[in-house]
């Protein structure tokens, strides 16, 4: 296959081809100008040496990212990502029920039928294209007030995620979604960071939400929704806060490792809690 790339443009390195959701494209290598944050907080060690302005942030399903201090970023993108779910699934039940129906028929006028009432395909596409189009640009409007009203030098961010809870959607469309947006957010963040010379560390999200960042305590029932409340040391906060400043914390634990499994972080998180227990003279709950 040969194809014509605009003249004037000096490729140094690899290009790749890429598929992605149904379209080609050119991954092409570029450098781009860094431009420093602007008022990033300055901090210092208790020893007085500078050190790294760091702040943590929550992945969630209503938003596109929440600070660990309550901030969100992107809040439209819960109601919009709903209304795409729905569609879809809809759309995919829809196509389950005539392609059975399309099998089944041995008439041909009536096979014909089901074929021109199922393919309503270009609308569709468009339709599918317009929510992915106001998705990425809630991604895109959240990260760069991100930068803006919390300029830092580090960012903290989830490592892997669950599936979306969306009830009743099915499974497959909430996996299609999760990936997908989790790609996008991923993608666009990491570019933007690079643009700005800012860095992002992963940690693994595992209890992230159930555990109290003050003692330590990893319980199901802390979390109810939007609050946390510890059922230990009774601390309480705004759940997806409360995920964010545990990644920041988890980002400066370091037993706490990348390719951890969830069995094992949660032994680590355990040990944490009983020796806090043992420091403050307080029975742990049982584990
Ligand atoms: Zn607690």
């Amino acid at each position: 296959m040969v194809i014509d790339l605009p003249s004037g443009i000096h490729f140094d390195r690899t290009i790749k081809l890429v598929y992605d959701h149904g379209g080609l494209y050119f991954h092409v290598p570029h450098k781009v100008t860094v431009q420093p944050l602007k008022n990033v907080p300055q901090v210092v060690t208790t020893k007085g040496k500078p050190a790294l302005y760091t702040v943590g942030l929550d992945m969630g399903v209503s938003e596109v990212y929440v600070d660990d201090s309550g901030k969100q970023f992107g809040t439209r993108l819960g109601k919009t990502l709903w209304d795409y779910a729905q569609s879809l699934d809809k759309k995919l039940r829809e196509r389950n029920k005539f392609e059975t129906a399309y099998r089944l028929t041995k008439n041909k006028a009536k096979k014909k039928n089901i074929k021109r009432c199922n393919l309503g395909k270009k609308v569709w596409d468009e339709k599918i294209e317009r929510y992915r189009e106001t998705l990425k640009n809630i991604v895109n409007e959240a990260i760069n007030q991100i930068f803006k009203q919390c300029p830092a030098d580090v960012y903290v961010v989830e490592q892997f995620s669950n599936l979306f809870s969306m009830k009743g959607i099915s499974k497959k469309v909430r996996r299609m979604l999760s990936s997908w947006i989790r790609g996008i957010i991923d993608e666009r963040f990491t570019f933007k960071a690079a643009t700005h010379g800012v860095w992002i560390i992963h940690v693994p999200a595992s209890y992230s939400s159930q555990r109290c960042p003050f003692c330590g305590h990893v319980e199901r029932g802390n979390r109810n929704k939007d609050k946390f409340n510890c059922c230990s040391c009774h601390h309480q906060a705004h759940s997806d806060a409360n995920g964010a400043l545990n990644l920041l914390l988890a980002a400066h634990e370091t037993k706490i490792k990348n390719g951890l499994d969830r069995f094992a972080i949660k032994a680590i998180y355990r040990k944490e809690y009983e020796k806090y227990c043992k420091k403050n003279r307080i029975t742990p709950i049982p584990a």
